[in-house]
């Protein structure tokens, strides 16, 4: 499959992009960056210097939105440094920085792909909605044309894991969310439901060590990001599960529904279904409940080992 990826490259969307490209059923057309984790230009610079250490040079990243949509600017949390480090990817540094540059205009990027691939193009989304919703506003006609979109984001059954009620990247920009969630667009949406039931710990990247001077970085990476989350013994796979859910999504278990984002005071950022529309047909977004963690880490690291090995 085809496949965009809209990332605020942070140490988990770097294990994204290293499963994406591994992945023999995907083909990575482009990757799209958005703030977050980090600073739309600091996780920029962090998905070419992983794409490089993964010998992808080739793939095209753009630069996408800076802050959310009602808002003058984007201001980094303090929990986003702790956790994924001052620069985003663990304070790895990296032996040879990329020398490719990114290209501007990632929602044209976004809006172009989608004309040119249509169905055949699956999204996925591991930040803010901020860049698939000013590509909606910006050229409508899309609308009927987007194959896929796979979002990591939100939470259903369970709390939220930077407020009590809402998930990170539907936190940062709600209102995007909303408009991304109610539009017709058909949507799988992979939130804490699922991504807290799948945790990497040390066992898994101590055998990507084995995997040379490639494996080892990612290694260092993820460790930083197992030492400073607050999971039991690991660290979640957040965003490499919207990958395994756009690619084996008979490992997830989905409930049809029309989902909305509370964006009132309070509530604001929970991801609901939509009591406005619970009656209506053809719910757009297939909610993952449960999933095979064991098929998604097996997986995974299948992928990542052999990424690694032969990026060598
Ligand atoms: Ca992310």
């Amino acid at each position: 499959m085809k496949m965009l990826l809209d990332v605020d490259t942070g140490i988990d969307d770097g294990m994204a992009i290293a499963y994406a490209v591994g992945s023999q059923d995907v083909e990575l057309i482009g990757i799209v960056g958005s703030y977050g984790n980090i600073e739309t230009r600091g996780g920029v610079k962090n998905a070419l210097n992983l794409l490089n250490l993964l010998g992808e040079d080739n793939i095209p990243v753009y630069v996408g939105a800076e802050h959310a949509l009602n808002k003058p600017a984007f201001e980094r949390l303090a929990v986003s440094a702790r956790i994924h480090g001052d620069n985003g990817v663990g304070n790895i540094s990296f032996e040879h920085p990329s020398i490719q540059k990114a290209l501007d205009n990632g929602i044209d990027f976004i809006i172009q792909s989608v004309k040119t691939y249509g169905k055949e193009l699956t999204i996925v989304t591991t930040g803010p909605l901020t860049n698939l919703a000013a590509a909606l506003k910006k050229a409508p006609e899309i609308e009927k044309m987007i194959g896929k979109v796979v979002i990591m984001g939100g939470a259903i059954t369970v709390p939220g894991n930077i407020r009590k009620i809402a998930e990170a990247n539907i936190s940062q920009d709600p209102e995007a969310a909303k408009y991304v969630f109610e539009s017709s667009v058909s949507i799988t949406m992979v939130g804490l439901d699922v991504t807290m039931r799948s945790i990497l710990t040390k066992n898994d990247t101590m055998l990507w060590r084995q995997n040379g001077t490639v494996g080892t970085a990612y290694a260092d990476m993820v460790d930083y990001y197992i030492d400073h989350v607050n999971a039991k013994d690991g660290c979640y796979l957040h965003d490499p599960s919207a990958i395994a859910a756009a690619i084996h999504p008979e490992w997830f278990t989905m409930l049809p529904m029309h989902v909305t984002v509370i964006t009132e005071e309070g509530l604001r950022g929970r991801t609901i279904c939509d009591p406005d529309r619970m009656r209506n047909c053809n719910p757009n977004v297939q909610v993952c409940l449960n999933v095979d963690s064991k098929q998604v880490l097996h997986h995974f690291n299948d992928v990542l080992n052999t990424v690694f090995n032969t990026a060598n």
